[in-house]
């Protein structure tokens, strides 16, 4: 089985997995951020006071590199504000809405079921106004990648069925429960880029997904269980022994890549005209009573799902969203479900990692363990001394945000902490 250097082969409990994706209760407030994405920020199209229903635009940019906000509900805009904490670490504006319990939606359009006469442009319309992101770890509007892609010359599809981390299971459990949708999604993504490659990704075989996806010319690839696999660099690398280049995507070697939910969402957006209202995510930890695989509204705090989950399972330690390994922890949990949240996991306190003021012994542990073949200690080391050029001259921006370096370091060096400050610090340089 093809696979790439470096990773981790971690053994876990993948109870998680056999658990179906369960419908999160409507919370009584929702926190609807106008940015969900890389991009351009909405402006709002609500006042405070407003009555709004579900799929209603609320927030909408000129910039094409935007895509429209959209209530997640009915309700009243209880408020706009301009400073909502987002899960990065900064602020963006919100529209604030008290759900009322109807929750009524706005006329869709009438679901067509000849939506592939239409043209590649009418497509990328259809998703654009629906408001799909990709959702992966870097979510940018979708049809600003399926453009970015069409301008250079694809001929490969790649569909990621792989979770991001180990302990997240929601993708798993899109491919076994809508398998038939995705395998329709992945016809309209074919014709908007003209591809006739197709290959789903898989961390194991589904059989129900072989017998399914029979009809077209897709290839299901089975990939190694290791992590982390689900990097756009990494499959590449496993599926087609290419390279991308350091700076480049996907696209540069002749390959687009999406996640199933985008799929899905991409299908919804075409065949039903429905906006992109809710996500799905797994929420996972030891430090909740009730891991479960979940479908939520965007806009509901934390907090809420945390409860519908049966609450914190003892002293809560660390609230991360994502995963583990490359998840961010956050200081609230009045941080919502976003277009962004690929996982929740909550850490008790008893399993939380002390960071040791140790210093570096050169294992080489960290430099076995990168995926990306860098030198995670030189360049931590440099970042953590504020030398964010010599960092870079050992390809700092090349890390891929893995978080393996850290994970395997026996000294507990924050190395992935250092790395991403160095990013930080060199991003805010080019801002100003
Ligand atoms: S340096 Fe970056 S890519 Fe390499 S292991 Fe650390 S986090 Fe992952
Ligand atoms: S794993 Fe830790 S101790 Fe070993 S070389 Fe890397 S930073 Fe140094």
């Amino acid at each position: 089985m093809s696979t790439f250097s470096g990773g981790l082969l971690l053994s876990f409990d993948k109870t998680i997995q056999d658990k179906s994706i369960e419908q999160v209760p409507l919370p009584k407030k929702m926190v609807i951020p106008l940015k969900q994405y890389v991009g351009v920020p909405c402006e709002a199209k609500v006042k405070k006071g407003d009555e709004v229903r579900a799929g209603q635009v609320i927030g909408e940019s000129a910039n094409p590199n935007s895509i429209p906000t959209h209530a997640t509900t009915s309700g009243k805009v209880a408020d706009i504000v301009k400073k909502s904490p987002h899960y990065k670490g900064d602020y963006v504006p919100a529209v604030i809405i008290e759900p009322d319990g109807k929750d009524e939606w706005i006329e869709l359009p009438k679901a067509s079921g000849d939506y592939l006469q239409k043209s590649p442009d009418d497509l990328l319309n259809l998703i654009r106004q629906a408001g799909v992101a990709d959702f992966d770890v870097d979510s940018i509007p979708l049809p600003t990648k399926l453009g970015q892609a069409k301008e250079k010359s694809i001929n490969t599809l790649i569909i990621n069925g792989i979770d991001i981390e180990p302990f997240l299971a929601s993708r798993y459990r899109l491919l076994v429960e809508r398998t038939q949708d995705i395998a329709s999604g992945i016809e309209i993504l074919k014709k908007i880029l003209g591809v006739s490659t197709i290959y789903i990704a898989v961390s194991e075989d589904i059989p129900a997904l072989r017998s399914a996806i029979t009809q077209n010319a897709t290839r299901i690839v089975t990939l190694k269980a290791k992590f982390p696999q689900a990097l756009e660099k990494l499959l590449v690398k496993s599926i087609l022994n290419k390279e991308i280049p350091p700076e480049g995507t996907a696209s540069d070697i002749g390959a687009s890549i999406h996640d199933v939910e985008t799929v899905l969402a991409v299908l919804e957006a075409v065949r039903d005209g429905k906006p992109v209202i809710e996500k799905v995510f797994t929420l996972a930890g030891d430090g909740v009573n009730s891991p479960k695989n979940l479908r939520a509204r965007i806009g509901t705090p934390i907090d809420h799902i945390v409860q519908y989950s049966g609450g914190f399972r003892g002293t809560p330690g660390k609230l991360i969203i994502g995963g583990p390994l490359m998840g961010i922890a956050q200081y609230t949990t009045e941080i919502p479900v976003t277009k962004e949240t690929l996982g929740l996991f909550i850490q008790p306190e008893a399993e939380l990692t002390i960071i040791s003021t140790q210093k570096c012994f050169n294992c080489g542990m960290c430099v076995r363990a990168c995926p990306a073949r860098l030198l995670p200690h030189v360049i931590s080391a440099y970042c953590e001394i504020g030398e964010f050029e010599k960092a870079q001259d050992y390809y700092l921006s090349c890390c891929m945000d893995c978080g393996c370096c850290s994970y395997v370091c026996p000294a507990k060096i924050p190395l992935f902490h250092w790395i991403k400050y160095g990013k930080l610090q060199i991003a805010k340089r080019v801002e100003e």
